[in-house]
């Protein structure tokens, strides 16, 4: 079992984003009209690591680009991770 755990550890599922993917991650993200939950902001970053999903699929790794809003006051909430399935992965052309 143990073995198993470490063969699907964190390093084996992730994937690194180019530019231009973080690049049409951030246009989709704003064709969809997504805030940031905190503070309302629409000008959202995709950081350049996404993780795998097993059963398919990929957690996007957002942070908001509003850092000095006061709804963020300590970092709160400046960085998320949102789910996206397989077929949206491909859309985006993750
Ligand atoms: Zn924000």
């Amino acid at each position: 079992m143990e073995e198993g755990v470490r063969w699907l550890g964190k390093e084996n599922a992730t994937q690194r984003l180019s530019r231009e993917q973080q690049r049409r991650v951030e246009e989709w993200l704003w064709e969809r009209a997504e805030r940031c939950a905190s503070c309302g902001n629409a000008n959202i970053r995709c950081e350049d690591v996404t993780s795998e999903h097993l059963g398919g699929g990929l957690s996007l790794h957002l942070r908001c680009s509003n850092s000095d809003a006061e709804a963020h006051a300590l970092g709160f909430g400046l960085t998320w991770s949102r789910s996206i399935t397989q077929e949206e992965a491909q859309q985006i052309g993750l």
